[in-house]
């Protein structure tokens, strides 16, 4: 049913790609699909340029090399590929770098996603329904868009609403 899976994944939360990833991968075993994991290396941390924010993890530093936090990201992501795609999935790692949802729409119309599958938010977003990349790239997405939900944190009274 579909030929190429899409699965963005911030490699700095955990809940973007423990149920996502599986999830994708079934998606992709289901269909025989190439299964496609892409991280995007923000240029934004927490509102403020990536250069400045690394000029002042570097004390003053203003050589910080984009390539060599991409280069981390990939391994990052070719670590946690090894560890939850099965081998016998035709798998591609990408990085890109720059706006999130932008580089996972950019992302999925080169590949020629025919489905996306991404986790709805972070935990600590658990009063939205969905975060704001997911759902930007539901609203602008050429191809489906599977929202991977996280259960509810034990203990929570966060049930359906009426
Ligand atoms: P939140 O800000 O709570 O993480 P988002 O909508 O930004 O909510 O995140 C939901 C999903 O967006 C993630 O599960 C992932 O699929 C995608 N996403 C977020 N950040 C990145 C990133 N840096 N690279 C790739 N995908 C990302």
């Amino acid at each position: 049913m579909y030929e190429h899976v899409l699965v963005p994944i911030d490699i700095q939360h955990r809940s973007s790609w423990e149920r996502a990833l599986p999830a994708a991968v079934q998606a992709a075993r289901e269909s025989g699909a190439r299964l496609h994991v892409l991280t995007v290396v923000p240029d934004m941390f927490a509102g403020v340029d990536w250069r400045y924010a690394i000029r002042g993890e570097q004390h003053g530093s203003i050589d910080y090399d984009r390539t060599e936090l991409m280069k981390q990201a990939r391994d990052r992501l070719q670590e946690l590929v090894g560890e939850h795609v099965p081998a016998s999935v035709d798998t591609e790692v990408l990085v890109r770098h720059g706006t999130i949802y932008e580089e996972i729409l950019e992302a999925a119309d080169e590949v020629g996603a025919d489905l996306i599958v991404m986790a709805s938010h972070r935990p600590s977003l658990k009063d939205y329904l969905i975060g704001p990349n997911a759902a930007r790239v539901v609203r602008h997405a050429r191809c489906s868009v599977q929202i991977v939900r996280n259960p509810p944190p034990p203990g929570s009274d966060a049930g359906p609403t009426t």
